[in-house]
Order: structure tokens, then sequence, then C-alpha cells
């Protein structure tokens, strides 16, 4: 079977664990801060912190934006669970914004009229999570724009997009949110087994997402609330969780962010063979947005007869190749259904859904299994 998406692992990364194994920490050592630096260091951002996966990055970060109950979350109906579910960990309300009909984000112009209507009712977002599907940054510099107009915060989920670019500089750099997540599971685009990182360039929204990783507890006197009783003490300020990631997975983390570039670059030449090989069939293959360099976590096909879209899969399948359909949009999920959301609510996320399929697309994809890959799906379609 040829996977969707797949992990590489050198014997550098491995020897990079083996060191850690072999050190004093095992957690809430040297490796976590050093993962961290080098990360920020190569977005651009200020702070990281490091947590267990994307999706406790984004719990924390809607926490440290301050969102509860009677607060409001928008997100892209064509994305993982969990850019909405965060919201709902808080007890605030979660609605979604209809995406782009070229690169299926979150679509600007449809997020702009939902804010004029928002206005209108007094029923505004607190907070507003765009994400960067299959590697490609949304429009941030407009979203941005809306934000400052309409009074949201931003939290890009980045979790297919580390390592992409946009407007020429590194997706992750803040300049447009107020926090970046990026995921680090064996799908995405560097790993470290389970995994995600929360980037900002607050510095007290950084202090307060690294409290709120381990259980709302500081050993800072400075973020103490009442005179530390001595240089044993640390207090709890708020409910926080156990979030923390390993000392072998950070380990494992930095190593792979060395490969990080090759890796994009890779992506990319495996996409241009693509584009050129599926010129003419039926199907659109992902549009590149001008502004945007993607990390091109996914290569998701969309075939214009949406007729076809099961027995294509099935056929890729049954030859052996690990399709897969991103996203099921999460409106239409049983949990989000009985929230009042039906079939309809977002047009241009269903009608995309209803075609897409995601063709194999990680670093390590031979020519050969590539041309495996063209030749099925020509045959399907032929
Ligand atoms: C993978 C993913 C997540 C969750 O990441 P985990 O690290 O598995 O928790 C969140 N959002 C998107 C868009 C993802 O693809």
């Amino acid at each position: 079977m040829i996977p969707y998406g797949r992990q590489d692992i050198t014997p550098e990364d491995i020897a990079a664990v083996e060191a850690v194994l072999h050190s004093d920490f095992l957690t809430q050592g040297p490796a976590v801060p050093g993962f961290e630096k080098a990360l920020t260091a190569y977005c651009g951002a200020a702070r990281g912190v490091a947590v267990c996966n994307a999706t406790a990055a984004l719990h924390m970060a809607c926490l440290a934006l301050g969102l509860g109950p009677g607060d409001r979350l928008w997100t892209s109906p064509n994305t993982f669970v969990a850019s909405a579910n965060c919201g709902l960990y808080c007890g605030a309300e979660v609605d979604f914004v209809d995406t782009d009909p070229l690169t299926y984000n979150m679509s600007v112009e449809a997020l702009e009229a939902k804010l004029v209507q928002a206005a209108a009712s007094n029923s505004l977002p607190k907070v507003v999570i765009p994400v960067h599907f299959a590697g490609q940054s949304c429009e941030m510099r407009e979203i941005h724009a809306l934000g400052q107009k309409y009074g949201f915060r931003i939290i890009e989920d980045a979790s297919h997009a580390v390592g992409g670019r946009y407007l020429g500089e590194a997706v992750g750099n803040c300049r447009y949110s107020d926090i970046t997540i990026f995921s680090f599971h064996p799908v995405k685009i560097i790993t470290t087994g389970e995994g995600g990182m929360a980037l900002t360039n607050d510095p007290a929204l950084a202090d307060h997402m690294e409290r709120l990783r381990s259980h709302g507890i500081t050993r800072d006197p400075a973020q103490m609330e009442s005179a530390s009783d001595g240089p044993w003490h640390y207090q709890q300020i708020e409910l926080g969780y156990n979030f923390r990631i390993t000392d072998m997975q950070a380990a494992l983390g930095h190593s792979q962010l060395q490969r990080l570039d090759d890796y994009v670059a890779r992506r990319h030449a495996i996409a241009a063979r693509y584009d050129a090989a599926l010129a003419g069939l039926p199907l659109s293959t992902p549009h590149q947005h001008p502004d945007s360099r993607s990390a091109l976590h996914l290569y998701p096909i969309r075939l214009h007869a949406t007729s076809q879209r099961r027995q294509v899969f099935e056929g890729l399948r049954a030859a052996g190749i690990g399709v897969n359909v991103h996203y099921i949009p999460v409106h239409t999920q049983p949990h989000y259904r009985r929230l009042g959301f039906r079939d309809g609510d977002f047009p241009e996320a269903e009608n995309y859904y209803a075609g897409a399929i995601s063709l194999p697309m990680f670093p390590t994809l031979t020519p050969v299994q590539q041309d495996e890959v063209i030749g099925v799906l020509k045959r399907l379609l032929g």
C-alpha cells in the first residue's frame, strides 16, 4: 500500500532521540526549549510553547486569548475537527465561514459578509481560526485587517503549513495573528510522533500558555499572586492541564527541522509532476495562490463529476493506493448537527468535499510509486 502521507526517519533522528534516552531528563529537560528556540528562529516568531499535540495547542491558545462561555469562535468547515472542537472545550459557541472555491481556504469575502451581519446583530466572534489547508496560507493580511476592524483575535491553524511561506515570509511569524499553531503528527510535514507548538510574538500570551501547559502552575515569582515562600515555592494561578511534550519527542522534532526545507522542496517537485501528468483529466489540481508558497502537506484533487468519486476512490484503494479525503465538512459531523448545523449551511465546502480525493504526497514517494498512482487514476477516469 502506498499511503497518502508518511514520516521520514533518518539515523540522525534516531541518534538524537537515543542521546536524550541516555541523558538526565526524559521530560522537562533542555530538549524542549531547544526545539522551541530552533523553530521560532526558523519562523521569525518571538516565543514558542511546545505541547503534546496540536489539539492541545489550539485549546491552550483559545484559553490564553480568554475564550469562554458566551464567546464565539469561527473557523473553516474544511478542516480537521480539532480546529472547531477547541472552541467547544472552552464553552464557546462555534460557527464556520465558507471556503474559497479555488484555494479551499476560508473565504475572505464570506468572512467579511458574515462579520457585517454579526456586527448588526451584536454577535461578533472573539476568535477566528483560519486554517492553512493543505499547507497553503490563508489571505492573512486581509483577515488581519478585518480583525482590526471588527475586534477579533486570530489563531492560525498551520498544522499543515510548517515550512510554508506567505508574502515572502515564513508561516509562523505571527505577523498577521496572535498565535500560530503547528502539528507534528507523523502525516504532517515534520514529526515528533505526537506533538504541536504554539508560536506568538506576545510575551504575556507565551507566559500564559506555558502555565496552561503545566497545570496552571508558575515558579516565576513575578507571575505569583502573593509573595513567594522561598525558592521551592510554586503557585497554581489557574486551572491548567498536563499538555507537556517529552524531551525524546522534542529531540526528534529538532532533528527533523534540519530537513524541513528539503522536505518542502521534495513536495513541490512531486506536485509539479502530478500537475503535469494530470493536466487534461476531468479534475482540478490544487490551485497555488501567488501570495503563498504552500508547504504542500496534501495534494487534493477535485473530480469534476462528483458521481465518480466513490468509484475512483475505491479503485485507487483496490490498487493499493492509500488515498484519503480531506475534509468531511466539520459542520456535517453528527456532533455538530446536534448543535444545529445542516447540509447546505456552507455550500462551497460541501461541493468541494463531494469531489475531493487526496493523492499520496510525502517526501520519500518515489517516481515509480507516483507513476503507479497516476497510471491507476488515468485508467479509472479513462
Ligand atoms: C492534524 C491537525 C490538527 C490536530 O493535530 P494533532 O497534533 O493531531 O492534535 C488540527 N488541525 C488540523 C488542520 C490538522 O490537520
